[in-house]
């Protein structure tokens, strides 16, 4: 009896330690300024897609400092660092982008981009930081994680340039969500429309699938007064436009959002000679795999019988950039009540659906995602402003609430 009560005191004690894992909004704290030297250093060196050297190197080095061991240049300029927690449990990756975008920053900040035209203007330097913090205080707290947690530090989220691999599939492709598989992956983006202190998420989609599409019309030049001797690429690429919109508005349930937008037009050389060529550019979107299948279709239809109709041809390409990010149903319902806990049930709010992508996506894809967007608004100081704009600013009380958010999840044993 003496030893079956020992043994359930022990388990008591054991079970009461898995369920309650260290407070360490304190830890969060003590990180404060640090959080903000490292997000204005990488706020100030901000580097293109592809093209993030000094910011993968920077990152490396500051991982090594905290006692990692560091893999460098995955998938180009990539960092990849594992923490081993002291309790049983399973792998879970986080995974941070750390690129940015072709912009003159234009908000006063004393640390502003001293790369010209080059700006984070994502808020993907506020996504390092966080993940550097999140690093720092699971290699602080180890002895009470469970399994391990894999940071995944990935470049080109914005897109690779033309003709170079990158970003998530490239990072799949070298192995990153593999040896052993993780059993969720985590990740965040900054949300210049949510109050700073709050985050928010949606269960299921919530981001769209995004295509770029690229169409060629070739119709035959002659002199602009002279129409009948020729085939007008800019007439008939003006007819396809019009035409394309019937893929949306006829062709596509109305219940099931799709985005189709002709972004560039471009033809002709000179005012009185009929265009030969004109090359549309646009994007697709969509937040259900199913019109994801189907609007390429309606649109290539449309297109060749749109051409043939006035004697010009069309060649039609179509890439998809990303898919449909969607949040894992049963990690979000696991993932709520523990972030309720760390911030507040009234700081955790409910996202809507949006048409804008994200290459997290293909890692969701292949393993449950959960993915949250964190507040960095605030009004009174006049902080937010839209995403890839170069007004963008950011309330950096949002690094703290973002490492507290996500170390609460990763501490907390995913189920
Ligand atoms: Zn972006
Ligand atoms: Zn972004």
């Amino acid at each position: 009896v003496k030893r079956l009560t020992s043994l359930l005191l022990g388990c008591l004690v054991l079970c009461a330690a898995r369920d309650n894992p260290p407070d360490v909004n304190a830890s969060v704290e003590a990180l404060r300024e640090k959080l903000l030297e490292t997000r204005r250093y990488f706020h100030a060196h901000p580097e293109l897609s592809n093209r993030e050297v000094e910011t993968g190197r920077e990152i490396a080095r500051r991982l090594t400092a905290m006692g990692y061991t560091v893999q460098e240049h995955v998938a180009g300029n990539g960092v990849v660092a594992t923490v081993t927690g002291g309790k049983p449990g399973k792998l879970v990756a986080y995974r941070a982008d750390i690129d940015a975008l072709p912009l003159t920053e234009d908000n006063g900040l004393p640390f502003k981009s001293v790369n010209p035209g080059v700006m984070h203007a994502c808020g993907h330097d506020l996504h390092i930081t966080v993940a550097l913090g999140l690093a720092e205080l699971l290699m602080k707290h180890r002895a009470s994680l469970h399994g391990s947690v894999r940071f995944i530090f990935q470049p080109a989220e914005e897109g690779s340039p033309p003709g170079e691999e990158g970003g998530a599939p490239l990072m799949m492709k070298q192995g990153v969500l593999e040896n052993p598989v993780p059993v969720a992956i985590y990740g965040l983006h900054t949300q210049p429309d949510l109050p700073v202190g709050d985050v928010s998420f949606l269960p299921g989609p919530f981001m769209a699938a995004a295509d770029r599409f690229k169409i060629t019309v070739t119709g035959k030049g002659s002199h602009g007064a002279q129409p009948h001797n020729g085939v007008d690429a800019v007439y008939v690429g003006a007819q396809v436009v019009n035409a394309l919109q019937s893929v949306v508005s006829r062709r596509n349930n109305p219940a099931r959002p799709l985005v189709l937008s002709v972004g560039s037009f471009h033809a002709g050389s000179r005012f009185n000679i009929l265009a030969e060529e004109a090359v549309l550019e646009g994007t697709l979107r969509t937040l259900d795999p199913e019109a994801h299948l189907q609007a390429p279709a309606d649109m290539a239809r449309i297109i060749d019988h749109t051409c043939q109709a006035h004697g010009a041809t069309c060649r039609f390409e179509n890439a998809v950039l990303a898919p449909v990010t969607a949040n894992d149903v049963r990690l979000s319902a696991w993932s709520g009540p523990v972030l309720e806990k760390a911030l507040g049930k009234q700081h955790v709010k409910t996202a809507r659906p949006a048409m804008i992508a994200e290459d997290f996506g293909f890692f969701a894809e292949k393993v449950p995602g959960f993915y949250l967007y964190l507040g960095v608004a605030n009004d009174e100081k006049h902080l937010g402003g839209p995403l890839h704009s170069p007004r963008y600013t950011a309330d950096e009380d949002a690094l703290l609430v973002g490492v507290k958010a996500m170390a609460a999840l990763l501490l907390a044993a995913t189920p």
